[in-house]
């Protein structure tokens, strides 16, 4: 039996049949699925390896639907999956990554930045930053990002007002859906927006801000992407916001 090697980041987990599991895998070649048999009632050492936000290398074998054969844990980020509100928050990341898995981009850069990510905030109780600069530059993948140095229509950089629709920055002739925002939620929202993993050193963000700029990255996700997750709605219940 011809055996191929997957190695990711689980992003969702179904269950199949009465005791069977697909997973989704998020690769550095993009998303891969595969069945694990009887998942649910195996009481041998693969019983936890389903589970979403798990780093995996397993051996899978088959055609059209791979099937599990055996594999590890290579990273099940276990602090981070002990803290309800933290693992929450990176579900609601992990299904935006699902949702646009088929898009054409660097797979392999983004699996590793989110590698990255996941470990700083497994220690890190000032997370939430961390996972918005996620949230960021998936939009610069996605091809919908931001323009924030200059207005959208013209070269003007000076007076400037932010908004959802238009895409960015406008200037008072190109505006014509101002957002209301904060000048310290622009500030942190660029901020996040062009923060480099390897150099900068992350600033605490007070909470009022960190809500005002949920509130941003949901309704740009929501305007450009069409997209709110599951994960959104519990984490209103467990944030507050
Ligand atoms: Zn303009």
């Amino acid at each position: 039996m011809l055996l191929e090697n997957i190695k990711g980041l689980i992003l969702k987990s179904i269950n199949y049949k009465e005791s069977s599991k697909i997973i989704y895998i998020y690769t550095d070649a993009g998303l891969r699925s595969c069945l694990i048999h009887g998942s649910n009632k195996m009481k041998n050492r693969y019983l936890n390896l389903s589970r979403v936000l798990n780093y995996i290398d397993i051996h899978v074998s088959g055609k059209d639907l791979l099937t599990f054969r055996d594999g590890d844990v290579l990273n099940g980020f276990r602090d981070l999956a002990g803290d309800l509100e933290k693992y929450t928050y990176c579900t609601h990341i992990l299904e935006l990554i699902y949702s646009f898995s088929s898009h054409q981009h660097d797979h392999e850069k983004l699996l590793n930045f989110l590698l990255k990510i996941f470990t700083i905030i497994e220690k890190e109780e000032n997370y939430i930053p961390y996972l918005n600069m996620i949230e960021l530059k998936l939009l610069y993948l996605l091809g919908v990002n931001p323009l924030l140095t200059q207005c959208v229509e013209c070269e003007r950089v000076d007076n400037l007002f932010f908004s959802i629709t238009e895409g960015g920055m406008c200037c008072s002739d190109h505006i014509k859906n101002p957002m209301n925002i904060t000048e310290k939620a622009l500030f942190y929202f660029k901020f996040l927006y062009y923060f480099d993993l390897s150099k900068d050193s992350m600033l605490e963000i007070d909470e009022i801000t960190l809500k005002e700029l949920r509130n941003i990255l949901d309704r740009y996700y929501e305007y450009h992407l069409n997209i709110k997750t599951k994960s959104r709605e519990l984490l209103m219940g467990l944030l507050g916001y």
